[in-house]
């Protein structure tokens, strides 16, 4: 649990779009961790169409 807490404040620090590599407007939702403009694109690949 301590490991995993670790973990997240690891990832704080480094916030970064897997995709395109910008540290702006990244969204850790669903484990993606994609920018929002990437995340669009990601998301609709995964079926979150709603998702706007
Ligand atoms: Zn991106």
């Amino acid at each position: 649990m301590s490991e995993e807490r670790r973990n997240q404040r690891e990832e704080k620090k480094k916030r970064r779009c897997r995709i395109c590599g910008t540290r702006k407007a990244v969204i850790r939702k669903y484990n993606l961790q994609v920018c929002r403009r990437c995340f669009k694109e990601v998301a609709e690949l995964l079926g979150f169409k709603k998702f706007d």
